[in-house]
């Protein structure tokens, strides 16, 4: 599964910086998901649920999911368009000379912590 694979990747990020800033919990994570990054969203929070409870800092963490929507570049007359609903076709000039700017990411935005009293 696709998805496992970019919770494992986030999840270890997360725990490393809070390991890096003596943090306790980790209690909120924000994401941002481009909607043509191939991640499905409910795949996304199963997969998470499941990893963060054999994690030491993520445990009770809640998961805020962002959608980023995908936007196309064309080259041929500088237009951007939303991706998931013309595809690679410019729907201004019909050219396929365009590319993705945004979409394909997974970004963590986010991160609310308690730190250890003392
Ligand atoms: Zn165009």
């Amino acid at each position: 599964m696709h998805e496992l694979g970019i919770v494992v990747e986030v999840v270890k990020q997360v725990e490393e910086l809070a390991k890096q800033n003596n943090v306790d919990k980790v209690i909120e994570l924000t994401i941002e998901v481009g909607e043509v990054s191939g991640v499905i969203k409910e795949y996304f929070e199963d997969a998470f649920k499941w990893f963060i409870k054999k994690s030491e800092y993520m445990k009770e963490c809640k998961l805020v999911y962002v959608p980023i929507q995908g936007i196309s570049y064309c080259e041929d007359c500088k237009n951007t368009y939303p991706t998931t609903k013309y595809g690679k076709e410019c729907p201004k000039c019909h050219s396929s000379h365009t590319y993705l700017v945004s979409g394909q990411e997974v970004l963590i935005k986010d991160i609310k912590v308690q730190n250890k009293e003392n």
